[in-house]
């Protein structure tokens, strides 16, 4: 009965860890999945995580469900993390969180309200975007398409064809924003481009839906990760934000998110929340409780707090000193290029302007494993293979 089903090509982005796992050659290097890794190559579980485990351990915390919309200490940590916490939307209760899973299935509950309430509703994407974003809202029944966001040429934002493509959307569309580390692009507006872009997502009456999953890991600091989310609440619309916990304390495979509806007022919150519990309850029906009690003990004791922020920095100081080497051996191989764009992209990943045809030269010939778009993650490089990946890369550039 079930013959037709046609084969399902691997997922541009995890099918590259498993083709990486096949490959039996010493030197090769996957820098396809965004996962931190020490200078040995190997991954890194945060010192506050294992506290906040020990901790856990000696209270001997039952495995009773969680609520649908999750364990309450960690919606408000989380909330408070992400506004700050003496924000007027979370001080007026007017903020609808929900623990989901991690920053994909929080994308997920956002999206599927958005089809069950904003029917008919385009979601806008960046061109390009991280790969996933485009099947969450396809699979949650909401239509997307793109708005102009990356310009070749300069290696930089498009920010006037961002801008006519935003203005160009019919009134009341979903617009969705990276927060902070643009993924794959590494490119963000400045502070000066963001109040453009909310000066008119307020006259175009959009709904800004952002995704928050590098908060504090892209910049080594929560604060200046979360301005842009914070700039558009402070203006007074009503913003969706997701967020993860993958990244800043490296939970990949616990599963801790949330969603966040900022709404106009505590009522509102209130209905939006029972909603979104509605909606949690079909998908999952609740959060697992492991990695939100790390979360949430991580945010609310200050000495946890204080290492989490040095740990943080220390992995996103990690990654722009490979940036840095990376940079200085490409110069090294060949001056004639400007390279100059690695050292400007922010965050974890780097975009290189590889075509498919050279990022399948590093692959097959070098054992880079890489996405087919051209990005790499840094965060997968050690400084002692900084050399090994400008050769590789220069060699494909002359392929
Ligand atoms: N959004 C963006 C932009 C991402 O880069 C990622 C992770 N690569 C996610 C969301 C979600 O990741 P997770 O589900 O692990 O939180």
């Amino acid at each position: 009965r079930l013959a037709f089903v046609d084969l399902q090509p691997p997922d541009p982005i995890l099918g590259v860890s498993e083709a990486f796992k096949r490959d039996t050659n010493d030197l090769k290097l996957n820098l396809g999945v965004g996962a931190y890794r020490t200078e040995d190559l190997k991954p890194y579980v945060l010192n506050v995580v294992k506290k906040a485990e020990k901790i856990m351990l000696e209270s001997e915390e039952n495995k009773e469900y969680l609520p649908i919309q999750g364990l309450e200490a960690f919606n408000k940590a989380t909330a408070e993390l992400l506004l700050g916490a003496d924000n007027a939307a979370v001080k007026e209760g007017r903020v609808a969180t929900l623990q989901s899973l991690s920053g994909t299935g929080s994308l997920r509950v956002a999206a599927d309200f958005i089809a069950k309430f904003l029917p008919g509703t385009t979601a806008y994407l960046s061109n390009p975007t991280w790969g996933n974003h485009k099947n969450i809202f396809a699979d949650a029944g909401v239509e997307w398409k793109w708005y102009r966001y990356f310009d070749a040429a300069t290696v930089g934002l498009d920010f006037e064809g961002l801008m006519e493509d935003i203005r160009a959307a019919p009134e009341g569309s979903v617009i969705v924003l990276h927060g902070c580390a643009h993924n794959p692009t590494g490119v963000d507006p400045t502070r000066e481009q963001w109040q453009q872009i909310a000066d008119l997502v307020i006259e175009k009456n959009h709904l800004p839906f952002f995704d928050v999953a590098y908060q504090g890991f892209a910049s080594g600091s929560l604060d200046d990760d979360a301005w842009a989310p914070r700039y558009f609440v402070s203006r007074g619309m009503e913003v969706i934000v997701a967020q993860s916990y993958s990244k800043n304390l490296g939970l990949y495979a616990e599963r801790v998110g949330a969603i966040n509806f900022v709404l106009a007022d505590a009522e509102a919150a209130k209905r939006v929340m029972s909603q979104l519990k509605r909606i949690a309850r079909a998908l999952y029906s609740n959060p697992p409780v492991h990695g939100a009690r790390i979360a949430s003990l991580v945010v609310s004791r200050p000495e946890l707090f204080a290492e989490w922020n040095e740990e943080m920095e220390y992995m996103s100081g990690r990654i722009k000193t490979v940036r840095q080497d990376l940079y200085d051996e490409l110069v090294k191989l060949n001056g004639d290029k400007d390279w100059s764009f690695i050292l400007r992209q922010l965050g974890m990943f780097s975009f290189t302007g590889l075509n498919p045809a050279q990022v399948e030269n590093m692959t097959n010939k070098h054992h880079v494993y890489m996405t087919k778009d051209g990005r790499i993650s840094l965060a997968g490089l050690p400084s002692s293979k900084a050399a090994y990946l400008a050769a590789a890369i220069d060699d494909s550039f002359r392929n």
